[in-house]
């Protein structure tokens, strides 16, 4: 242990201890912009300096370890002038126009900057204004890069997409798309992992809300909207609500004031989602194709677009299942559409996302298979939807709880698991199981598939067959688990990836809390869900199992391949 004083307080931590981890011990902040635990640990902003007595040179508090005896201050007027000094050289090439800034609120340049009492910058400005493309989901504000490499760092090393780069040398420094490469034309999984990880507002979704505001306004227009699992574990935040109060009925409620015609859950196509890929799973596993085994699940589009892009060979694995979101959007404007006797060209069909990816995916070609334009018009991350709660004046805090519509907002509990890493699985393990056995297996009897690990593999026993499953979020995780299969290293029957680590409840579209993953405490709150819902089995959703009965007839019908799957590579 090392004994050693930090603001007149005397802490004793373990040998290589960062000084910024042994201040956090003794309850005393320092405040930092570029750093990342573990991710991104290069004191590159200069704001954490802390002065050690004894050393004429302020050191980094985040790269830096304790030593015996030291006495440090972290907060002393010579490390503040320091400080100051550096944010306001931050600021110098940062475009300040916050308010009319994604991040202005939830910035911490802006409140390191704030805390600072900087009031103007005494340097010249020189932002230069550089092209994006626009219409690409992931848009990037040069002039608003402050150059902490954490995008860099969370492509490189967690994802291992390597999108981004340094650019250029100098003051005309930058981070741009590495080698040399427009956006467009990279791998980019769209995962939006940069955009939850950039302390400020240089990268952020590309903005819908106005689509959807026009449509709302608009008497011709009959809007539906689908609400994802994973959005309701974490819309709240932003607006300081306990996660108990901050319940999926009170945004159901706050979209009926904004004048959604209906508000669905995705919760019910992610029932169908099971009972199309589950049944499709045990297909492939009666032949053990070599071409399309082990299968892969196919609802993250962030690791569609990851697997096509870096292991093309590889597609035929995917199941043909459309994403739950998809599926939703062409039930919504073919069965639904017949439900309430209307020509699907009037509905407008949104959706509520963790996700980036799939404001993708929503406009491919192969995604508009109920023959009215595209099957999901337009998609908002869960940051889009609570700044329209914002635009639309609603205080979340006087929200009482409303239902959803019928019939599609009707899921299981098996569906809304599928925010998290292994809910899939789960999900589809528990109707398998019914499926080969007729009989229900213990709703908990494949919890094995829980958990934060990046890497999980279980074993079962599917009524004699036995079954080995992986479950992979992340993509640097994606890519070891697929090297290892490549080689032979490892086998397994079932394989479900999430792009984002933790799955979508850690999505590049959730709320960003700087610093802090979520992702697990939000799972926790969907498992929760799971628990306390009166179905927990996908093939016990009555609105899944009349929409069979009266349209779709079985799962892996011929209508239920028109509408619910597809081929990844059209
Ligand atoms: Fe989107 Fe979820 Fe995939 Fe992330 S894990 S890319 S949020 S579907």
């Amino acid at each position: 242990m090392v004994k050693l004083t930090i603001d007149n307080r005397t802490v004793e931590v373990p040998e290589g201890t960062t000084i910024l981890e042994a201040a956090k011990t003794a309850g005393i902040p320092v405040p930092t912009l570029c750093y990342l635990k573990d991710i991104n640990e290069i004191g590159a902003c200069r704001v954490c300096v802390v002065e050690i007595e004894g050393i004429t040179r302020l050191v980094t508090a985040c790269n830096n370890c304790v030593g015996e005896g030291m006495v440090i201050h972290t907060n002393s007027p010579k490390v503040r002038e320091t400080r100051k000094t550096n944010v306001e050289l931050i600021l110098s090439q940062h475009d300040c126009s916050c308010p009319s800034c994604a991040r202005s609120g939830n910035c911490n340049l802006q409140k390191i900057a704030n805390d600072l009492g900087i009031l103007e910058i005494p340097y010249d400005k020189k932002v230069s204004f550089t092209k994006w493309e626009k219409q690409f989901p992931l848009i990037r504000n040069y002039e608003k890069c402050i150059k902490c490499m954490r995008c860099i760092q969370v492509c490189d090393t967690v994802q291992s997409l390597n999108i981004w780069d340094i650019a250029n040398t100098g003051s005309r420094t930058t981070v741009d798309v590495s080698k040399n490469r427009k956006i467009t034309e990279a791998d980019c999984a769209l995962c939006g992992q940069c955009i939850t990880h950039c302390p400020v507002g240089a990268l952020r979704e590309r903005d819908d809300t106005e689509k959807v505001f026009s449509a709302l306004a608009d008497p011709d227009k009959i809007t539906v909207v689908q609400i994802a699992p994973a959005v309701r574990a974490a819309w709240g935040e932003p607006f300081g609500l306990e996660r108990e109060f901050a319940t999926v009925k009170r945004l159901v409620s706050a979209m009926r004031r904004m004048g959604f015609n209906y508000i669905f859950d995705t919760n019910f196509s992610a029932d169908l989602t099971i009972m199309e890929e589950g049944s499709e799973f045990l297909k492939r596993l009666g032949n053990k194709d070599k071409e399309t085994f082990p299968m892969f699940t196919s609802c993250c589009p962030g690791w569609v677009r990851f697997l096509k892009s870096q292991y093309p060979d590889m597609v035929p694995q995917l199941s043909t299942a459309k994403s739950p979101q998809q599926m939703f959007g062409a039930m919504a404007k073919s069965y639904y559409a017949d439900l309430l006797g209307v020509d699907p060209e009037n509905i407008f069909s949104v959706s509520v996302m963790p996700c980036l990816a799939k404001k993708h995916e929503c406009d491919l070609p192969n995604m508009n298979d109920a023959g009215a334009g595209q099957d999901v018009d337009v998609v908002l991350t869960t940051r889009e939807i609570d700044r329209m709660i914002r635009a639309e004046h609603i205080v979340p805090q006087e929200l009482e709880e409303e239902e959803f519509d019928t019939p599609l907002g009707v899921g299981s509990g098996a569906g809304v698991i599928f925010g998290a890493t292994g809910g899939v699985m789960e999900a589809a393990l528990r109707s398998a199981y019914y499926l080969v056995t007729k009989t229900n297996p213990d709703p908990d009897a494949f919890k094995d598939v829980r958990g934060m690990d990046g890497w999980k593999e279980a074993s079962f026993d599917l009524a004699g067959t036995p079954l080995k499953v992986a479950v992979v979020s992340g993509l640097g995780n994606t890519r070891r688990l697929i090297k290892a299969l490549r080689k032979g290293k490892v086998s397994y029957d079932f394989v479900e990836v999430m792009a984002c680590p933790g799955g979508c409840s850690g999505g590049g579209g959730q709320p960003i809390n700087d610093g802090q993953e979520l992702a697990g405490d939000r799972a926790d709150v969907l498992y929760g869900l799971d628990k306390i819902n009166e179905i927990r089995f996908s093939h016990e959703n009555p609105s899944v199992q009349k929409c069979y009965e009266c349209y779709l007839q079985r799962p892996l019908s011929h209508r239920s391949h028109e509408l619910l799957h597809t081929d990844h590579n059209a």
